[in-house]
């Protein structure tokens, strides 16, 4: 079985559910506070651990308390964490999250290590890399860091699959190193200029993405499914219908289970119908690595 290498961001997510959200200068007195583990990198890494892939995860940490946590949350769930550095300078990214009761949000997140994750600290993980392995990135670390890995790990014969998320504008430079590319709407229009709404438009939008080199595209749909366009087949392939609890890392679960689906070698479209349905049950339950599914839930 090929290997899956995650590369990304690690953060602790502070939240705080009160009454209602602290207008400047006020102290919300009550409510109470939850601290769990995230990133989109880490998210992502656990996910596809949880589900049986063989998951190196590649990110930086600081030397404090809460990256050492992390850490200990990646090997407990068997994600390889050899090649995880500890940034003695920056601390580890932090997310402060504030929800009322109406479920309205405020967020802060200081990227900390993430900020610092630089070329150079990937270069032993990069030479661990077959061809066929799979690499999977995201925009939570230095665009110069991504552009890097991408084309690195392209050379070394990986299919890398780029989330581009958060919604951030790209060099076109890198999309022929991009084996898929998995936006949500929102990213797929800032990439595109195309507004997804639907099969016809999501269309639009890939043919864009392949015109710039990219192999593969899958944009996530929401409670839709997700449309795949690459040579042979482009559909939409629709999610199973569930009682959505919490959406929080419903994108990350999807490219986390599509990173194994495609370390197993079956069809694009039974890949991302597995995606799909590890995304649909994580939706069902709160949390963001808690709510991914395991391998026997499917
Ligand atoms: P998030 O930012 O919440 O992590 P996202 O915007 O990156 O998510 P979405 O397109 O909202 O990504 O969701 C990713 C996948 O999760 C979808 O393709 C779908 O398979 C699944 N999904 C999301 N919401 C639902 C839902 N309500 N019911 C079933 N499946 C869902």
């Amino acid at each position: 079985m090929s290997s899956i290498f995650v590369i990304g961001s690690s953060n602790t997510d502070m939240v705080i559910r009160s009454e209602k959200l602290p207008a400047p200068g006020e102290t919300i007195l009550g409510g109470e506070f939850l601290m769990t583990a995230g990133g989109k990198g880490a998210n992502q890494a656990v996910a596809a651990a949880k589900l049986g892939g063989k998951v190196t995860f590649a990110c930086k940490v600081g030397d404090d308390i809460f990256g050492r946590q992390a850490v200990q949350g990646f090997k407990d769930v068997g994600v390889n964490t050899d090649f995880i550095c500890a940034d003695p300078v920056h601390p580890s990214g932090v997310a402060l999250i504030l929800v009322d009761v109406n479920g309205e949000n405020s967020i802060a997140v200081a990227p900390g290590a993430n900020g610092n994750l630089q070329p150079v600290d990937l270069e032993t993980v990069i030479e661990q890399i077959k061809p066929g392995d799979i690499v999977l990135i995201q925009l939570e670390i230095p665009i110069q860091t991504v552009a890097y890995a991408i084309e690195q790990c392209h050379h070394k014969g990986a299919r890398v699959i780029l989330n581009p998320a958060p919604a951030c504008v790209l060099d076109d430079a890198i999309f022929k190193y991009v084996h898929t590319i998995t936006p949500n709407e929102t990213e797929a229009e800032l990439l595109t200029g195309i507004k997804v709404t639907g099969q016809q438009s999501a269309a639009a939008a890939a043919a864009i993405l392949m015109t710039k080199g990219v192999k593969n595209v899958i944009i996530t749909l929401g409670a839709k499914g997700a449309y795949h366009h690459d040579n042979l087949l482009n559909k939409i392939i629709p999610s199973p219908t569930v009682t959505a609890i919490d959406s929080t890392a419903a994108g990350d679960v999807f490219n986390g289970a599509l990173a194994v689906a495609l370390t197993e070698n079956i069809s694009p479209e039974d890949a991302v119908a597995f995606a799909c349905k590890a995304a649909a049950i994580s939706v069902t339950r709160m949390g963001a690595q808690a709510s991914a599914p395991m391998r026997s839930e499917l």
